[in-house]
């Protein structure tokens, strides 16, 4: 499989690097099954450690857990205990040398996006001056 990448069978489960079977939540076979932790697989198959790897399905489910227990999860895990590592201007950020090669692959796909937008958009101004200046 390519490295920082993660690829996904037709019912929409992410294969397991190492033994190339597809698992609703393969973070939590690779654990059970290779003894390996989540942060290590990401970090050795060049993936984002800070998102999750698993189906649409699962994913469902665990948002509808989450949903159910509002009171622990949102407002205790993320609002109260999130306070301590939210974003200050301050903050030095995550530096390229600090990138999974997923996260660089995403941030690359959405700014030749942005900027082929971009270019779209002068290449049509430009045209609409030329109409208006050939019409004086
Ligand atoms: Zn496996």
């Amino acid at each position: 499989m390519p490295y920082g990448q993660v690829l996904y069978d037709t019912e929409g489960k992410p294969f397991c690097e190492i033994c190339n079977k597809a698992f609703d939540r393969v973070l939590s076979h690779v654990r059970q099954k290779h003894g390996m932790t989540a942060l290590n697989y990401k970090q050795r198959f060049g993936l984002d450690t800070t998102i999750g790897i698993c189906s649409e399905a699962s994913k469902a489910k665990s948002r509808a857990k989450v949903y159910e227990n509002y009171e622990s999860c949102i407002t205790n895990n993320l609002i109260k205990l999130g306070a301590e590592t939210r974003y200050t201007p301050e903050h030095e950020g995550r530096t390229i040398d600090k990138m999974s090669k997923q996260t660089y692959n995403r941030l690359a796909d959405r700014w030749s996006r942005v900027s082929r937008q971009s270019w779209t958009h002068r290449r049509c101004e430009q045209k609409k001056a030329q109409k208006r200046t050939s019409e004086l």
